[in-house]
């Protein structure tokens, strides 16, 4: 009799990923490592493993969320990977939280542009409580104007101020756990792995949807990366954000140079064998870590920013949605509005394209 557990690098070992993936069993420990570190994997095989689950419960659509850093910056916290933290050096512009006016500016255009769903990110610990009821109310009027879905990121909540979001409807609550418990002391000292294990609990005590996911390159093993994707399936986190390190100049985490291509793929791939359910969401650093591979991502993920991240740029929004549609997946926008941004039925689907080249084609040297 065959063990189900057992790893020998040939179709069958992928069928049975698949198979406990759509069943909702998670991998083994052994498993989960191969898909990471087998060095008889082959990507394909292990792609269309991981997009089995991934249709079965979101088909060919693809979510697409739009960042909005309400307030950069001035944070007393120390993560390392982050520009915001208090001993970085990177070049931000830091700002205080943004105005209303502004913020309910912001989400109209987000939701005009076809996005599903509105996170407002703020830097900090965490909010005070006027500042929660504060958010309490944009979120609100938010969801009153545009029904579009309202994710907020800010920092360590506890239930009273879970309670309160609750309350106003919010819809998720991101706190990435970022990294694997025995990992965590080495990207930050200023608040503990328990303290947001913590958060993520008080949320879902008070109705809100967690969000949490990981950052992988900053000097993690295949094992932390293992850790990490098993607790957030013991924590029944329903959206999991798989950022890759962008190595930002001033920084204290820098890029271990783990990240190729291929890498980001089996990441992406473990977090959907061991999440199968959930949402996965290919985020932060997938234009520059992945590369030309991207479109590959969308096999075990399901879901992507559009107009970059909190602090750095990503690919232009259309250029995004040319790829998602290239590759044969389709944008689950907001159907109220497919946006500006979605591919006009009069465009053609074939044609030349240089991305980035803004029309240019002839080099610089050789144009007239
Ligand atoms: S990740 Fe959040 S808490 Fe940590 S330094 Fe950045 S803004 Fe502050």
């Amino acid at each position: 009799m065959t063990n189900p557990n057992r790893i020998s690098g040939n179709h069958g070992d992928y069928d049975e990923l698949a198979r406990r993936a759509l069943t909702n069993e998670a991998p083994s420990a052994e498993q989960a490592r191969w898909i990471l570190e087998g060095e008889d994997v082959d990507l394909l095989p292990l792609l269309h493993a991981a997009y089995r689950p991934r249709f079965e419960h979101f088909g060919r659509r693809v979510m697409v969320h739009v960042l909005n850093n309400i307030q950069n910056g001035l944070c007393p916290e120390d993560c390392g990977y982050c520009s915001q933290n208090k001993d970085s050096d990177a070049p931000i512009r830091k700002y205080p939280m943004k105005s209303d006016d502004e913020i309910f500016a912001e989400a109209e255009k987000a939701a005009v542009a076809g996005a599903s769903r509105y996170c407002m990110v703020a830097s900090g610990r965490g909010p005070t409580l006027e500042r929660t009821k504060r958010l309490a109310e944009l979120v609100r009027g938010i969801k009153q104007r545009h029904g579009i879905e309202v994710c907020l990121s800010i920092g360590l909540i506890d239930d009273e101020k879970a309670a309160i979001l609750g309350e106003a409807g919010l819809d998720r609550l991101n706190h990435n756990l970022n990294t694997s418990e025995s990992h965590y002391a080495r990207i930050c000292s200023t608040h503990t792995y328990a303290d947001r294990v913590a958060t993520l609990a008080a949320a879902k005590r008070h109705g809100i949807s967690s969000c949490s996911g990981l950052i992988a390159g900053m000097g993690e093993t295949s094992d932390d990366l293992v850790e990490v994707a098993f607790k957030l399936r013991e924590l029944e986190v329903p959206s999991i954000p798989v950022n890759f390190l962008i190595p930002i100049e001033g920084n204290q985490v820098q890029e271990d140079h783990s990240l190729t291509p291929e890498r980001c793929l089996r990441v992406l791939c473990l977090m959907r064998f061991v999440n199968p359910t959930a949402e996965i969401r290919v985020a932060g650093g997938r234009e520059g870590n992945l590369r030309d591979l991207q479109s590959l991502s969308l096999y075990p993920a399901n879901s992507l920013f559009v107009e970059g991240y909190l602090t750095t740029m990503g690919d232009a929004t259309r250029d995004t949605y040319r790829m998602i549609a290239d590759a044969g997946f389709e944008v689950d926008g907001n159907s109220d509005h497919p946006g500006p941004f979605a591919l006009d039925a009069d465009e053609p689907d074939g044609g030349f394209h240089l991305p980035g080249r803004g029309g240019e084609i002839l080099k610089p040297e050789i144009a007239r």
